[in-house]
């Protein structure tokens, strides 16, 4: 029998793992900025034409190659970068497969130019899909150009997948861009159909970050920083205000590579909390180093996926690291802010009608000063705030507004409270530690309440049950539907007792459909929502300092569950604006 079995030809097998390494302009480019990156270039110049279809060109400044591995480079497993098993566990270069320039070779021409610092000449290699056609000595200042033109001229298929020019050129700018700001310390130029699109210099990662995404991007970004023995983090998170109607603005660096990594993107969505609103999502910049050892980055020929050898304490360090970052701060909005980015502001109409500062300060009250300023708090003191910022508030003077908000002096100016939001705050972080089994629960009711339920609703709240039980609900079933609540959480108003089950069962069915969250935090936000005081509740003085001081005792007083604000401040210095006093 003849055999069928045949070794395919080098420039076939080429072919076929091009297939993985070369998808489109932007993965040569990528390749071609790590050999660069690996070599140790300081500068390096990206050039590309119709998004990298016909041309394509990186030049740098880093070590270069010698004649004769400029000829090796592109075979097959051809790499400088390991040599054994154990090299491949502890990679600390970008390349270290061999296949790059081979794959390129074999899809496109390709001339690369070299030369190491001390030679006096440099070397020059041509090829076209993987067969060199020219080669030989060459002046060069040294370091390495690889020019990458037709990709695909000889696969048609993978040509035809090819986008338009300006979609080819956005994935080698996203490219590019990593690269920067993952190397801040290098030059970096990229030009593109003869316009210089970048041209960034060395400088501090702070900076480069400014340069590459703007004043505008960059404003309020918080910055993180943590380490631990195995790793440590540096990077950049939004405030929540500031967050991202997409995830497109997620950037994950592994020991310098841009990895691609659904469970650590999660981590700092986590870290959040419950910070941001539904369908955002922070932007966030994020360079993890971890010893190579308990990494994996040989998983996919592109090396952009990873894997962990303890996936699970990446991921905790990762949330704790953000969370720390975005705790230390003062996410309270400012007037300012908030007017900047939604509505016109100055003389005439001023804030948001019906609350401007004429009828919030009525009637027949002022803000309590010696002086005639407005605003200026007196010096109270208070024992219950937890937020440095807020350490020395005093709750002397607070009034509601239209039974909504309460507005209270500050050292800085005024702040208003939304006491729906600040009361949902105080209870969710309650009811989530309850959960937890940290606060002892209930009030017996005198009486015990008999609810009738509905068989899906009796199901529910079967399921539900030991969480229930956990928050302060003490209940027993009779029967399938009906249940005998004995007793309810501290926090229920007087007189809802019977209608809180019923209320956050609802609740929680619509946040099943409108929401994925976990069963525990669903409740705790569902319960928060419906046993807080709403707007339209009047309030007391004492009522409301009660609450502020609760509000100010817990762990994120800026920011309900659902990721509202819950504070608006207005300081002296806008006031003084305002009213065209000079500072
Ligand atoms: P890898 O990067 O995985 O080693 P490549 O096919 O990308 O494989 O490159 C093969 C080899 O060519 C590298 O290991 C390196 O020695 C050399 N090389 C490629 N590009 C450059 C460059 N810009 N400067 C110096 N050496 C380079
Ligand atoms: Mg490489």
């Amino acid at each position: 029998m003849a055999r069928i079995i045949n070794i395919l030809p080098e420039s076939l097998v080429n072919k076929i793992a091009a297939g993985e390494v070369v998808q489109r302009p932007a993965s040569v480019i990528k390749e071609l900025l790590e050999n660069s990156l690996d070599a140790g270039a300081t500068a390096l110049t990206v050039v590309i034409k119709e998004g990298g279809k016909t041309f394509m060109q990186v030049a740098d400044d880093g070590g270069g190659m010698s004649d004769e591995d400029a000829v090796l480079a592109f075979d097959r497993h051809a790499t400088s970068k390991i040599t054994t098993y154990e090299d491949l566990e502890n990679i600390r270069t970008l390349g270290f497969r061999g296949e790059a320039l081979a794959s390129i070779a074999a899809v496109s021409h390709v001339e690369l130019h070299t030369r190491k610092r001390d030679e006096g000449l440099g070397f020059r290699v041509r090829i076209e899909g993987g067969e060199i056609r020219n080669k030989g000595q060459d002046s060069h200042q040294p370091g390495t150009s690889v020019t990458v033109k037709n990709l695909f001229y000889n696969t048609p298929g993978r040509r035809n997948f090819l986008k338009t020019n300006n979609t080819e050129f956005k994935h080698v700018f996203d490219v590019v861009l990593r690269a920067a700001i993952s190397h801040p310390d290098r030059k970096i130029t990229f030009v593109s159909d003869d316009e210089t699109v970048l041209d960034l210099h060395p400088t501090t990662r702070d900076n480069r970050i400014r340069d590459v995404f703007g004043d505008r991007q960059t404003e309020g970004l918080v910055a993180i920083g943590d380490s631990n023995e195995h790793m440590s983090i540096v990077g950049y998170a939004s405030k929540p205000n500031y967050s991202r109607r997409t995830r497109v603005e997620q950037y994950l660096f592994l020991n310098g590579r841009y990895i691609v990594n659904r469970s650590l993107n999660h981590a700092v969505f986590q870290a959040y909390e419950h910070l941001l609103e539904k369908g955002s999502f922070p932007f966030f910049v994020i360079l993890l180093t971890i010893d190579p050892h308990r990494v994996d980055v040989n998983v996919h020929p592109s090396k952009m996926e990873v894997k962990f050898d303890d996936e699970g304490s990446v991921y905790r360090f990762v949330v704790n690291a953000v969370r720390k970052s975005l705790l230390a701060q003062d996410l309270a909005p400012f007037v300012e802010e908030r007017m900047t980015s939604s509505g016109p502001r100055g003389g005439e109409g001023g804030w948001n009608a019906g609350n401007s500062w004429e009828r919030l300060l009525r009637p027949g009250q002022s803000v309590d000063t010696e002086t005639g300023e407005i605003g200026i708090a007196r010096p109270m003191g208070h024992p219950g705030g937890s937020t440095s910022a807020f350490s020395s508030l005093p709750f002397g003077n607070v009034w509601q507004i239209h039974n909504k908000y309460i507005v209270t002096p500050t050292t800085e100016g005024l702040m208003v409270v939304d006491q729906h939001v600040a009361h949902e705050r105080v209870l969710y972080e309650r009811i989530v530690d309850r959960l937890a089994g940290r606060v002892p629960p209930g009030q017996q009711l005198l009486f015990s309440h008999t609810i009738g339920l509905t068989p899906g609703d009796a199901a529910l709240v079967a399921q539900l049950h030991p969480d229930l039980t956990a928050m302060g609900f003490e209940l027993k079933f009779f029967g399938r539907t009906t249940v005998a609540l004995d007793a309810v959480p501290q926090d229920v108003k007087p007189g809802e007792e019977t209608t809180i089950l019923q209320q956050l069962i609802d609740l929680y069915k619509e946040n099943e459909h409108t929401v994925s969250l976990e069963p525990r935090e669903n409740l705790a936000k569902s319960f928060s929502c419906r046993a807080a005081v709403k707007a339209g509740d009047p309030l007391n003085a004492d009522e409301m300092r009660s609450l502020l001081e609760q509000l100010f005792a817990t762990k994120n007083p800026f920011v309900c569950p659902h990721g509202r604000p819950v504070i608006v401040k207005l300081t002296l210095a806008e006031l003084d604006k305002r009213f065209g006093r000079p500072a």
